[in-house]
């Protein structure tokens, strides 16, 4: 229960309901939304559909679809895809779904764009760092380097026609924590679209959140971005948005402090600890959730100067928010002129 709580406190993502401008008259935002709340991969997830009549129906097929997923990517839940994948390491291929097909794929795909700063095999740095589960410490290097040498993407075997995944040395673990909520929130949105949904919000964990359509009213969502370090609870700023994605990956989601050094969640496979730079957080917006997953992940390791370099070059509308730990913002050269910092705390890098 104190991981749901902790994750639904630190929200970065706020999406405020009313505008308070723009709303045209007589068709206000007054149509209350059918939510519900679910939880996979760890994390808790928000759904809201307005002006449905088939709200109820969506939301029970969407519960399905999530289970599905969860007993097929889930690393922790025991006899899961994921979880015999990584028990045959070593031995043999194990048959999965398309759906684990899909994401190891694109793990391998994200993988070597990134020249493996994205690595899906980090599970066991991943449980050796242990982080947001309590009693966490710096592990002892002999470990550490044990855990590193078992890291290497290009030891994932996928066999496509035979839909299996096979990790090639025993010890190896398979992790789609950074890419499996994107995932499961594409395949929630194309299931409401396919539905002809006109207006909901898919939100997981606060940290990403999928805009389906437009508000009820017509105008766009409006999205407030919450201070990375939420114990301040200020928002940094907003956007404005309609069939888009907005994912945050920061450090002050799940964090430890030794020595008066922090570390996080993000590792980075160069050296198996949590990367170290100056950013809080990184923001990615996109059109798909996966895209927007694993960037926010592997932006992050690469740092201010070469993430922004890389995301302008991406070219396409893939835009990125940085937030240093000095308090400035950077976004990348499609967000200049529509994203508006509310916080006298923080400034935007022209
Ligand atoms: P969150 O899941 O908290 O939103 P992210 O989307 O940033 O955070 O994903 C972090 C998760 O991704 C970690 O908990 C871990 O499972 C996995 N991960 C951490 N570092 C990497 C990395 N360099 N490459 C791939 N996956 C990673
Ligand atoms: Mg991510």
């Amino acid at each position: 229960m104190a991981v749901i709580c902790g994750l639904l406190a630190i929200s970065s993502v706020i999406v405020s309901g009313c505008s308070g401008n723009g709303d045209k008259p007589g068709k206000q935002a007054s149509t209350e939304p059918v939510a519900r709340q679910y939880y996979i991969f760890d994390t808790v997830v928000n759904i809201k559909l307005y002006d449905d009549a088939k709200a109820e129906e969506h939301l029970d097929h969407i519960d399905t679809m999530l289970k599905t997923l969860d007993k097929e990517l889930s690393r922790t839940l025991e006899g899961s895809q994921l979880y015999k994948v990584n028990e045959e390491a070593g031995k043999q291929p194990v048959e999965v779904s398309e759906n684990t097909v899909a994401v190891v794929k694109r793990s391998i795909a994200y993988a070597e764009d990134s020249g493996g700063l994205f690595d899906p095999t980090v599970g066991g740095l991943v449980d050796l760092w242990n982080i947001g589960n309590g009693g966490e410490h710096v592990p002892e290097p002999e470990d550490l380097q044990r855990e590193l040498n078992l890291v290497g993407y290009k030891d994932i075997v996928l066999d496509e026609a035979k839909r299996t995944v096979f990790l090639k040395r025993p010890g190896m673990v398979l992790d789609l924590g950074g890419i499996g909520k994107g995932y499961a929130a594409d395949e929630v949105a194309r299931y409401l679209r396919e539905e002809g949904v006109k207006s909901a919000l898919v939100d997981l964990g606060g940290s990403s959140i999928i805009v389906i359509g437009s508000k009820p009213n017509g105008d766009s969502w409006n999205i407030g971005l919450q201070d990375p370090d939420s114990s301040r609870g200020i928002s940094v700023g907003t956007i404005r948005l309609n069939d888009h994605v907005i994912d945050t990956s920061g450090i002050y989601e799940r964090y430890f402090i030794e020595d008066g050094v922090m570390y996080h969640h993000i590792l980075d496979p160069r050296t198996g600890a949590p990367a170290q730079n100056d950013l809080k957080s990184v923001t990615i917006l996109a059109d798909n959730a996966m895209d927007a997953d694993a960037l926010s992940t592997f932006v992050y390791v690469m740092g201010l100067e070469d993430g922004l370099q890389y995301m302008e070059n991406l070219g396409d509308d893939t835009e990125a928010m940085f937030i240093t730990a000095d308090d400035k913002i950077y976004v990348t050269s499609g967000l200049k002129d529509s994203f508006q910092v509310s916080s006298a705390q923080y400034t935007l890098v022209e």
